[in-house]
């Protein structure tokens, strides 16, 4: 199972990521991205990994589980 992970060392929270894709992220207390427990679903797939590429500080991946 295929699942987003996010490099809270590294976002810097510009919200790329979290307007894109609300369905799999949301903001934390301390502003940064936080994905929400979902399996990335095949149809979502490669527009999540455009997110990823554009992601300024490359903070954000999908990992398999
Ligand atoms: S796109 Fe990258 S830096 Fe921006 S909120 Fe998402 S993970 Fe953080």
């Amino acid at each position: 199972m295929e699942k987003i992970v996010v490099d809270k060392e590294k976002c810097i929270g510009c919200g790329l990521c979290v307007h894109s894709h609300p369905e799999y992220l949301v903001f934390d207390e301390m502003g940064q991205a936080d994905p929400v427990d979902k399996e990335v679903a095949p149809e979502d797939k490669m527009d999540i990994l455009e997110t990823v590429e554009h992601c300024p500080t490359e903070a954000i991946k999908v990992e398999q589980e």
